[in-house]
C-alpha cells in the first residue's frame, strides 16, 4: 500500500481502546488483532479520532516533539503503515462503507488477551451480578439468602466505567435473573457504548419477542441460558417452577430468530442425569451451542445440602466417558504458573458491590461501596497474596498422582473446605475417576 501525504485517514470506528499502565491497547474484533501504543502513539491516535491529512499529522507530531520533519515523516509513515496493515486505521472515504463490527468475545482473542492481562495486571473480563433476585427457585442455586439487593443504575454505570478505566474488555451480566431489572436494556446500552463485548447469563423466561429484538439491536455477544433437560417436567423439577422450560425454550427460539448467539448451559446432577443430553438435541434444533458443567457446588452461604444432587460413582464414570473432550480441556497444563485466571485476568462483582476473584470463588477482597475498583484490584492484600500462588503451594496437589487429570479450583477449595490450600474432595474424586477412565 502506498501512503500519500495528502491522504485523509481516520481511526477504524470498530476499534476498542483501553489505557493500561500508561500505554493504550487497541483491539480489532474483526480480525482479533491487538496493537500497543506508547505515549507518542497515543498522541497520534487521539488526533486520528477525526479525519486528518497525513501531512498535517506529521507536522503536529513534529511540533509536539520538536523533531525534524524528515525523521518524523519516516517514523509517522511507518506507524501508520503498521496500523493500516491490520485495519486499525482506514482512509476517511472508506468510513461510510464500513460494516459495523461489534465487540465480541472469541476464544482466539481471549487466548491473546489473557496472558497480556496477567502480565500487565488488568481485569480483561469481569462478571457483574446486577441483581440477586430470581423468578425461579432452582434446587441447586448457590445464592441462598437473597438479600433483594441491587446496585442502583447510577452505581452499575459507575462500576462499568471503573472497569473500562481498569482495562476491562469483556463483561458478563449475571444474577439472579438480570431481566428482572427494568433498566437492564439501558445498562446493556451503556456498556455497549463503552466498547465492551457483552455476555448475559439468564434463565430466559422473561425474554419476550420485543426484548429479543432489542438484544439483537444492541449487538450483545452471546446469551447463555440455563437448561437442565429438554424434557419439560425434568427441567421444571430443577427450577421448581412449572412452565419454566416452555418459556426458556421460547426465548431460545426468539433470540435465534433474531440471530442472537445463544449458548445452553447444562449443569449435570442426579436429577437430570438420564436426560441431560436432550439439551444437546435442543441446541442442534435451535442453532445454539451447548456445554455441560459438573459438579453442583456448595451454596455460597456454606450450606452443603446441594451435595445430595451430585452424581454417584457409576454416573460420574459415564459422564466422563461421554464428555471426555470437554473434561480434558480444563486440565492444568502450566504447573509453574498461577493456578487459574481468578483475580489475575478475571474478577466478579456481586450485587452488594463485593469484589471477588471469580464468580465461583466467594472470597471478598473489597467492596465498591467503600473503595474504587482500581484500588481494590491493585492494593488488596488478599488478592495480591493469592496471585502469586502456584500449584507447588498447594500441599496435597503438588505431589498428587492425579494432578494431570485435575482442574484444581482454589475457589472450590475455599468454598467447600474453608481454605484455598485444602483440596476440594469432589475435585479429587473427579480427577481419580477421570484418570481411571482415560488410562483404560
Ligand atoms: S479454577 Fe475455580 S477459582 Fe479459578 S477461575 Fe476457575 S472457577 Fe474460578
Ligand atoms: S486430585 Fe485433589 S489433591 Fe490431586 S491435584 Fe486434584 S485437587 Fe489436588
Amino acid at each position: 500500500m502506498t501512503i500519500k501525504l495528502d491522504s485523509e485517514i481516520i481511526r477504524n470506528p470498530n476499534i476498542v481502546t483501553r489505557i493500561i499502565n500508561s500505554k493504550a491497547l487497541l483491539v480489532n474484533y474483526e480480525n482479533n488483532e491487538l496493537f500497543w501504543l506508547n505515549s507518542s502513539g497515543i498522541f497520534l491516535w487521539d488526533l486520528l479520532s477525526k479525519s486528518i491529512q497525513i501531512e498535517i499529522l506529521i507536522k503536529k507530531f513534529q511540533r509536539k516533539y520538536q523533531v525534524n520533519f524528515q525523521s518524523t515523516k519516516q517514523e509517522v509513515v511507518k506507524f501508520i503503515s503498521n496500523l493500516f496493515k491490520e485495519q486499525f486505521i482506514i482512509f476517511s472515504k472508506q468510513k461510510k462503507f464500513l460494516k459495523r463490527f461489534p465487540p465480541s468475545f472469541s476464544d482466539k482473542l481471549w487466548d491473546k488477551i489473557q496472558p497480556i492481562a496477567e502480565k500487565e495486571k488488568f481485569p480483561a473480563l469481569a462478571e457483574i451480578e446486577i441483581i440477586d433476585q430470581c423468578n425461579l427457585s432452582c434446587i441447586h442455586c448457590y445464592v441462598t439468602k437473597k438479600k433483594k439487593t441491587i446496585l442502583s443504575f447510577i452505581e452499575v454505570k459507575s462500576v462499568i466505567s471503573q472497569l473500562e478505566k481498569a482495562g476491562c474488555f469483556f463483561l458478563t451480566f449475571t444474577g439472579g435473573e438480570p431481566f428482572l431489572r427494568k433498566d437492564f436494556l439501558k445498562i446493556i446500552y451503556y456498556a455497549e457504548k463503552k466498547g465492551f463485548s457483552i455476555d448475559i447469563l439468564s434463565n430466559g423466561t422473561l425474554i419476550t419477542s420485543s426484548v429479543a429484538k432489542e438484544i439483537a439491536k444492541l449487538k450483545v455477544n452471546r446469551i447463555q441460558i440455563s437448561v437442565y433437560s429438554a424434557i419439560p417436567i425434568i427441567h421444571d423439577s430443577v427450577t421448581k417452577i412449572n412452565g419454566s422450560f416452555r418459556k426458556s425454550k421460547s426465548a431460545i427460539k426468539l433470540l435465534r430468530d433474531n440471530k442472537v448467539k445463544v449458548h445452553l448451559a447444562c449443569l449435570v446432577m442426579s436429577l437430570n442425569f438420564s436426560t441431560y443430553k436432550t439439551v444437546g438435541d435442543l441446541a442442534k434444533e435451535t442453532g445454539a451451542s451447548w456445554s455441560v458443567a459438573y459438579p453442583v457446588r456448595a451454596r455460597h452461604s456454606g450450606e452443603k445440602d446441594t451435595y445430595r444432587l451430585r452424581l454417584n460413582k457409576q454416573q460420574l464414570k459415564q459422564f466422563v466417558i461421554d464428555n471426555e473432550k470437554e473434561v480434558c480441556q480444563y486440565f492444568i497444563k502450566e504447573f509453574n504458573n498461577s493456578i487459574c485466571h481468578a483475580g489475575l485476568a478475571i474478577c466478579f462483582i456481586s450485587a452488594i458491590g463485593g469484589v471477588t476473584p471469580c464468580v465461583l470463588f466467594p472470597m471478598q477482597v473489597g467492596n465498591l461501596h467503600k473503595e474504587r475498583f482500581i484500588k481494590i484490584w491493585r492494593k488488596s492484600f488478599l488478592l495480591n497474596n493469592f496471585r502469586v500462588l502456584t500449584i507447588s503451594d498447594l500441599p496435597k496437589c503438588k505431589s498428587c498422582k492425579f494432578l494431570e487429570f485435575c482442574r484444581v479450583c482454589p475457589g472450590l477449595n475455599y468454598l467447600e473446605e474453608g481454605s484455598v490450600f485444602k483440596s476440594a474432595k469432589i475435585n479429587c474424586q473427579f480427577a481419580r475417576v477421570t484418570k481411571q477412565i482415560l488410562e483404560n
